[in-house]
This record gives C-alpha cells, structure tokens and sequence, in this order.
C-alpha cells in the first residue's frame, strides 16, 4: 500500500470563530497552523482565504501573503488553492488562485446543490478552468460530491484538458451530496480511471469514519475544519487534534505517513514547481 497523504483542510469558507474559536482565519495563524500539522504528519494544505471582516475571498494579495507566510515557516509543504465559488462567482475571480501557480489547485467538475446555495461550475466553465491547469502545470485535485463529477473528467482527460494520472477527493456527507457511507465511498474509488489517485472528505461526523476506511482501503485523507468542527468525542476540534487522530489510526493498521516529497512523487506533481509559486509573487 501506498503510503497515506494527509491533507489539511484548515480554514474554508464557511466555518466562523463563534463556531469554532480554533479556526485559523489570518495568513499569520493560518501559517502557524500548517506548521503545527505538517510536525504531526501533514504533507498537503488545501488553503482558503479569508479578507480583514473574515469573509472569504478570492482576493489575490491575501492569498499570496498567506502563502508567503506558511512557505516562510514551512517550506517543504504542499499547497492547494482553493477555486471555490463562495468566495467570488465570475470566472477570472475562480480562475485567479491557479494563475499564482500553487503546485496544486481544487477543481469541482459539476454543479451541485450545498447548504443554502447552488454549486454552479458549468460545462463551459470547467471546460475553462481544465485548460488553465493544462497551461500552468498546476495540478487539479478534482473535487467529486457526485457520481457525474467523474464522468465529467473523463470527458475533460479524453479531451486533452486534463493529463491523466488523476488526483480525485471525494467529498461526501455534505448537506445536498452524496451521503458519507463507507458503500459511497468504495463505490467512487472503483468508478475513477485505473492509475488515479483518491482521498476522502467526510464532512461533519463522517470525517473520522471515512478517513479509517481509506486509510484501510489505501487511499488518501484530508481532515480539517472545514470540513468538520468536532472531534469524535464532540469536544471541540483544532486542525492539529484532527492530524494527530489521522496518524493515531494509521499508526494502529500499520499504514505509514508520507512526507511531502512522497506525497509529490505519490501524486506524480513535477518537482520543478515546488518552489515556482514563491518565484512568481
Ligand atoms: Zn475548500
């Protein structure tokens, strides 16, 4: 088995300090967060920001002073970019992220309904989005709340947009999606092209389950507050707390933690980017 990725979701769009006062929401604590998880085990940051009133944003300046920071104090990390649409809807806000050249970005291939809004990412913006990846050499981590989503990157891999092997996470036991079932989960991980790569969100209490039966399965995890707020005993969670029961689980099955150079190699990222984001800002 390969060994296991563990991604950090830390920040998101949706979670707020009255939830959860652990929430790292400025470049300053979101970089002392990655810091913190990447000495517990963490290979991979899926990064949102966050503007001065806490809203979420797309706004480049933030992203790169975040960036800035948590290379600063943790070089060797992985970073994705979130190209999310609650932050900005118009494309060029969405398309932005990848234009600062993370090694990694977040691609969503359909639309779905999330809790209180439509997911909209339509054919012609996907079709867009694949062809900025395509351009940049950053690599897509493809986000796939429903079965379609799948057939979708197909479609975009048959098409040249996407250059396979694939990086796909499944994203389940969000409000509107698929529910967060071991039985999704096997069913998704059999349904991607031979060769790709996957890890599992669960969001809320599925977190935790989910993550034990990929680790089983020899996929990949990502944990974090935005995805869940809580941990299993309903105290409340931190981002570290949330790595240190990933690499507790694994540690217990015997599935060893990869770094972030395995973690590059695991996800077939071309090492010459590793340091390319910090060359372009
Ligand atoms: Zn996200």
């Amino acid at each position: 088995m390969q060994k296991l990725i563990i991604t950090v979701a830390l920040t998101g769009n949706v979670p707020t300090k009255k939830l959860n006062p652990n929430l790292p929401l400025t470049p300053d604590e979101i970089a002392e967060d990655v810091l913190k998880c990447s000495e517990a085990g963490a290979a991979l940051f899926h990064i949102h920001a966050r503007d001065a009133e806490q809203e979420p944003t797309l706004n480049a300046a933030v992203y790169i002073e975040t960036v800035h920071k948590i290379k600063k104090s943790s070089p060797e990390v992985i970073i994705q970019l979130s190209t999310g649409a609650r932050a900005g809807k118009d494309w060029a806000s969405r398309i932005n992220p990848i234009k600062l050249l993370p090694e990694m970005g977040s691609f969503t291939t359909g639309s779905n309904n999330l809790a209180g809004i439509i997911y909209e990412n339509s054919p012609q913006f996907i079709e867009c989005l694949a062809g900025v990846f395509k351009e940049t050499g950053v690599k897509p981590e493809i986000e796939i709340f429903e079965t379609g989503m799948i057939n979708n990157a197909v479609y975009l891999t048959n098409k040249g947009l996407l250059k396979p092997p694939l990086h796909f996470n499944f994203v389940l036991g969000a409000p509107g999606s698929m529910p967060g079932t071991v039985k999704n989960l096997l069913f998704l991980s059999e349904s991607i092209p031979h060769g790709s790569t996957w890890s599992v969100s669960g969001i809320g209490k599925t977190e935790i389950s989910l993550a034990t039966a990929a680790i089983i399965m020899g996929g990949h995890v990502r944990v974090g507050l935005e995805d869940n707020l809580y941990m299993p005993d309903c105290s409340l969670a931190t981002n570290l707390k949330l790595v240190e029961k990933i690499v507790t689980i694994a540690g217990e099955v015997g599935r060893k933690i990869a770094d972030p150079d395995e973690s590059r190699s695991i996800l077939s990222l071309n090492p010459e980017y590793k340091y390319r984001i910090l060359q372009e800002v």
